[in-house]
């Protein structure tokens, strides 16, 4: 089950929604399980590398679910598709995103605990997360 944030601007009113969470088709599986659904869900250079990893003899495991990532400068906030790999709780690949304003390195933010961040629409710090308007979805 996830859950969708939305912020609302104070400023200029421009409203978003975050998603955080696993869904129907997001959600931890095997590595093994994901390849024969022969369904792309992922972007297509994780997902050839998951092909990639999918070779090597042990059974690998996929985390990936809706995160949300926050700009380290921009400040802009971005929900994403986040797909780790394990063997045995070793990570082999995490999910890197760039933030399409400034290309910096996103930050994995915890968006309980958020409360304010910079609208994408006006750029004022006036992005508020508006608790009447979570939605679960599956
Ligand atoms: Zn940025
Ligand atoms: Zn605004």
């Amino acid at each position: 089950m996830g859950k969708a944030y939305t912020y609302r601007c104070d400023r200029c009113g421009f409203e978003d929604q975050f998603n955080e969470g696993h869904g129907f088709l997001i959600h931890p599986q095997s590595l093994h399980s994901y390849l024969q659904k022969r369904e792309v869900l992922f972007h297509h250079k994780t997902h050839n590398l998951l092909k990639h990893l999918a070779k090597q003899n042990s059974p690998l495991f996929i985390d990936a679910g809706f995160k949300t990532y926050k700009c380290p400068h921009c400040r802009l906030l971005y929900d994403k598709v986040s797909v780790t790999v394990t063997d045995n709780k070793k990570v082999l690949h995490k999910s890197e995103f760039r933030c399409s304003n400034c290309r910096a390195r996103l930050k994995l933010t915890n968006i309980h605990r958020l409360k304010m961040a910079v609208c994408p629409a006006c750029g004022k710090n006036t992005f508020r997360f508006d608790p009447r308007k979570m939605v679960l979805w599956d």
